[in-house]
């Protein structure tokens, strides 16, 4: 891809599945990459597994304050921002009837106040340097209703949203975008699924596969590129045709 070699590059939910494969595939690119996540542990085994990336920064998207200490301490590491992949994110299966005022709150809080407060801080200083790339994480459960996550299908409704409004108001120097996954398998989501739940999604797909994190990582790369320099306030799906024929209302 064009223009990633040198970036500095921020992931947040970096050791987690697809911001593992995400900071691998941004590496490649030959950028510089540091993740920004809650899971120490997490961050040190993506680090050993990918030598090249900055040390990690810990912080919890949700919460204001660590995120902007979290800055603070990237400021030390880059000078200026090029690129974030504003990634971090949490679901959790429920029925709508059975949601808590807490699950509803930390979802919400994780999933659409974390990525508005690390946007936040990442526009002001690609605005007060060359500009950048926001990619925000969205999903087709923004974009479709699903079953026993109304929670986490409003969270990303509003990431699509947010990525609208901040396209308008923070171009031209800054281009943002929302990516949204179908069905992708993460470390966590292949211990989740049993193989008859699997068979049945994959059968349901057009493209008889679930995705891959690398297939997210890819499009990352490519909107965060000069490739897709004329591309801002759009979301972007990659579900293997899921949606295509609305087979995600299907119970
Ligand atoms: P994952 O493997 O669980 O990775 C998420 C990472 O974010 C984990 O390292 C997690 O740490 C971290 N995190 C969670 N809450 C955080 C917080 N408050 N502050 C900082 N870091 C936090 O999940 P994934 O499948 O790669 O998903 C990444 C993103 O893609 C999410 O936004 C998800 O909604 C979205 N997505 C995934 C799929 C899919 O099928 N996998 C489809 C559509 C969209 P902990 O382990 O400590 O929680």
């Amino acid at each position: 891809m064009q223009g990633l070699k040198n970036r500095h590059v921020l992931i947040t939910g970096g050791a987690g599945g697809i911001g593992s494969a995400t900071a691998a595939r941004f590496l490649e690119e030959g950028a510089r990459v540091v993740l920004m996540d809650e899971d120490q542990t997490a961050c040190r085994l993506v680090e050993e597994a990918l030598p090249s990336l900055e040390p990690s920064i810990l912080a919890d998207v949700s919460d204001a304050d660590s995120v902007e200490k979290a800055f603070i301490k990237l400021d030390a590491l880059f000078n200026g921002l090029d690129i974030l992949i504003n990634n971090a994110g949490i679901s959790v299966r429920n029925p709508f009837l059975d949601i808590t005022p807490e699950q509803w709150q930390t979802v919400i809080s994780v999933n659409l106040s974390g990525m508005f407060y690390v946007a936040q801080q990442a526009a002001r200083r690609m605005l007060a340097g060359d500009g950048g790339v926001i990619l925000n994480m969205g999903s087709t459960n923004g974009v479709m209703g699903y079953h026993y996550y109304a929670d986490y299908n409003a969270s990303k409704a509003g990431v699509i949203e947010l990525t609208r409004s901040m396209a308008l108001e923070l171009g031209p120097k800054i281009r943002v975008n929302a990516v949204c996954p179908g069905f992708i398998m993460t470390p966590m989501q292949e211990a989740e699924y049993t193989p008859e739940m699997r068979r049945i999604f994959e059968e349901k797909l057009p493209l008889r596969r679930l995705g891959r994190p690398e297939d997210v990582a890819a499009l990352f790369a490519f909107l965060a590129s000069d490739e897709a320099s004329f591309i801002t306030g759009e979301y972007i799906v990659i579900d293997g045709g899921e949606i295509a024929g609305g087979l995600a209302s299907q119970a």
